[in-house]
């Protein structure tokens, strides 16, 4: 936290507004979409929620394909199952580790072959790093596809100085504990439609249609953030820019310190747009370096440091084993090899140091 949040809660208890909604939540989304230059904002209770949203939006319904990432963390695909649809997972390009454009463009166009295009299109911003989007969303709208931008761990990172989760029909956003700046869980889904957000701000409080009465004539959703939370928002997004500098920053130390060690490569920076550097991943070479990720990764716990393994492929899920797969093997390489070094925002050099002089000993032996 960043010391102004307790104050904006204490605002919020003195004004008596607990429950869900309230002016901190509205607040708070005015906030954001100044913040990311979005038209319009809808606080939720989760990214997760605000991509299961997204995608009813988008109108997938039972038995219809999604293309997603496959190298991501299971919440970019889960909503697609829990609506009875089938993703189909793609690869990494190596350029950003994110969606293959290529493999996009050429599954959309064998599907069309077949006689049944994908209702939708879910680019995840792995890392905070930017998908390579203008391709992607020139082969999505030449199909009339909608691509939904899974922005979780990417608040705070632009493509082409604009920033990510504006350049989909809808971007999604995550405020959960672990992510760059946080409400203790919530979600944000953006858009330049306000038809879209009206709609969503109405299925995730539980599909009221309007009358004096409770009356309902779609499913809806328990989805809204709560205005204490709203207020812890507005508290972090002030410190964003900051965060955002000292996340780039321990990459860019990281990277100075690491720079003598043979076999150790970073996620790319791409020519496209800036990450935010949520978190600084590593891909170690075995036989450039002379050890695995898994001895570094133990030769670092053993010092008490966590680090942790890139999120795993979702086509290596045995949930989602069945799924289609369009790759040829980046994102298993980049998941085997990969490592997510400490990255807290709090880390002092002396912390990265303290890092980096573990993984130069395991290098040495
Ligand atoms: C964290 C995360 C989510 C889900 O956000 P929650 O707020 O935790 O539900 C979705 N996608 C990605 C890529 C994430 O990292």
């Amino acid at each position: 936290m960043s010391g102004t949040e307790l104050e904006l809660i204490k605002e919020a208890f003195e004004s008596n507004w607990i429950a869900p909604l309230g002016p901190m939540v509205d607040a708070f989304e005015q906030e954001f979409s100044k913040a990311v230059g979005a038209k319009y904002s809808l606080a939720l209770s989760s990214g997760t929620a605000a991509i299961h949203l997204a995608l009813i939006l988008s109108g997938v319904k039972t038995g219809d394909e999604v293309i997603v990432s496959s190298l991501t963390f299971s919440a970019s695909a889960n909503p697609i199952v829990y609506l009875g649809g089938k993703p189909i997972f793609i690869d990494s390009e190596k350029a950003s580790w994110n969606i293959d454009p290529d493999l996009v463009a050429e599954t959309i166009k064998n599907k069309e072959k077949k006689g049944i295009l994908p209702k939708a299109v879910v680019v995840v911003h792995l890392y905070g790093q930017p998908a390579n989007l203008n391709p992607i969303l020139d082969i999505c709208n030449e199909y009339g596809i909608p691509v939904i931008e899974d922005a979780a761990e990417a608040l705070g990172a632009t493509y082409k100085n604009r920033s990510l989760g504006t350049f989909g029909l809808l971007g999604v956003f995550s405020f959960n504990g672990n992510k760059i700046i946080t409400t203790s869980g919530g979600g944000m889904l953006v858009s330049e439609q306000k038809d879209l957000i009206d709609h969503a701000r109405k299925l995730a409080t539980q599909a009221r249609d309007p009358a004096p009465h409770y009356e309902h004539s779609e499913i809806g959703y328990n989805y809204r953030m709560s205005n204490i939370l709203a207020a812890i928002g507005r508290g972090q997004l002030k410190v964003l820019k900051e965060r955002v500098e000292k996340r780039r920053y321990i990459f860019e130390k990281y990277k100075e310190l690491l720079s003598d060690l043979p076999g150790i490569s970073f996620q790319p920076e791409t020519p496209w747009g800036q990450s935010n550097r949520w978190l600084t991943c590593i891909v170690i070479d075995e036989k450039e370096f002379g050890a695995t990720r898994e001895d570094v990764r133990l030769a670092l716990e053993e010092e008490n440091i966590e680090s942790r393994p890139l999120w795993k492929p979702m086509h290596m899920q045995p949930v989602f084993k069945d799924c289609e797969f369009i790759g040829s093997g980046v994102s298993e390489m980049i998941f085997k090899n990969g490592l997510c070094l400490p990255s807290g925002s709090a880390m002092s050099d002396e912390d990265i140091e303290r890092v980096v002089q573990v993984i130069k000993k395991v290098q040495r032996k």
